[in-house]
This record gives C-alpha cells, structure tokens and sequence, in this order.
C-alpha cells in the first residue's frame, strides 16, 4: 500500500459504531415515524447501514445539493420525493467540516413546517468547523486529514472502499491514471 494512504476506521468499528447510532437513534424516535434524509451522494453506504440498525417504523428519502462559492453556499438541486412538513427529520450526512453545507440546509429546512430536526453525521471535523451547528449523533471525531472511502469521494471516486482512509499523500490523488490499492476493496489485511 506505500505510505499514500492509512485506514484510519475499519470496517468492524464502522460497523460497531453505526449500530450504536441506529440504537440511540432508534430510543429517541419511538412512535414518531422519523424520516431518514440522506444527502446525496455521500450518505449512501453511511445510511444503508443505518437504516438497518433502526429497529423502529421509519421512512427514508433523499436530497442532492449543489454547492456554489467558497463560503459553502448550497441550494437543493433535487428535493425529497415525499413532504417533509410535519415530520421528524432526521438529516444523514456524511461527513461535517466547516458546517456550512449543514448550516444551510438546516436554514431551508426551518422554513418547511417540520415538526423536528435531529443531524447525524458519521464523521465531524471538529478542528475545522467555521459555524456551529448542532450534531445530535455523531459517528466519530476526526482531525483534519483528507478522508476517503465508505461514501465520501474525489471528483466522484473511491466511495465504493468499504472503509476509511485518510490521504497522506495528495499528490497520489491528483494522478488520474494512480489506482488505489485494490487490497482497500477487498476483505483487508485484517
Ligand atoms: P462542509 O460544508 O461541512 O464544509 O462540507 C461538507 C462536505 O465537504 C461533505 O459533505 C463532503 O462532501 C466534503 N468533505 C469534507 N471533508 C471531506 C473529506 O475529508 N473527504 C471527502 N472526500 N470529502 C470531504
């Protein structure tokens, strides 16, 4: 593997982890039929699992933003298919870095009539965070390294890892022709 890339979180505490948020997320929403709102695409294996650990009714729907600027400004590129007014929102992200992108969606959530909104984000960047915003559930705490795998991307690669990797090397990344070692989407050394 060289020393480009380091697994920082493997699949079995990937797995552990998003099992004890599906509890806690499972406890708190009893009876409420929450709604599980990933944003595209980062989410995608983060709440394939999740919404497996949530042993209570619930629905799950989708939205895909688009980002503009450097200030993180967002604007919703494809809405969720069902209404959200009235519901309990529960927002799946990947990853919160500066918080700009949640802090945005929180905003036009505010103006929907839901009848709450809870954040759960498999990763936060604590050392990065620009604004604050509220993560109710969070998966694990990171530094500021460059993550890959398990849903989050460069220019649309690697979310097929099945778990996460930080970058040490950036270089590796920008050479298109460069392929991540192929142990990374296998079973792994262990
Ligand atoms: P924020 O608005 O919180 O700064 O940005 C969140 C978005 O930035 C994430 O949804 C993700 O797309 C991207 N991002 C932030 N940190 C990382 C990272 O370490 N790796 C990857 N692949 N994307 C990241």
């Amino acid at each position: 593997m060289g020393n480009s890339y380091l697994e920082v979180v493997d699949r079995a505490a990937i797995e552990r982890r998003v099992s004890e948020l599906g509890q806690a997320i499972a406890a708190d929403h009893e009876g409420l039929n929450p709604v599980l709102v990933g944003v595209l695409k980062g989410c995608v294996p983060f709440l394939a699992d999740l919404t497996r650990q949530i042993d209570i009714p619930h629905e799950v729907d989708f939205l895909l933003l688009t980002r503009f600027g450097e200030r993180g400004r967002v604007s919703v590129a494809m809405d969720t298919a069902i209404s959200l007014e009235g519901r309990h929102v529960i927002l799946v992200e990947d990853i919160v870095d500066t918080g700009l992108t949640l802090s945005a969606l929180l905003r036009s959530l505010s103006v929907r009539a839901v009848a709450g909104v809870k954040t759960v984000a498999l990763l936060d960047k604590v050392p990065r965070r620009i604004v604050d915003v509220p993560v109710d559930y969070r998966g694990f705490e990171i530094g500021d390294e460059f993550l890959l795998g398990y849903g989050l991307d460069w220019g649309g690669r690697y979310r097929n890892l099945p778990s996460l990797w930080a970058v040490m090397d950036m270089e590796q990344l920008t050479d298109l022709d460069a392929t991540f070692p192929t142990a990374a989407f296998g079973n792994g050394a262990g």
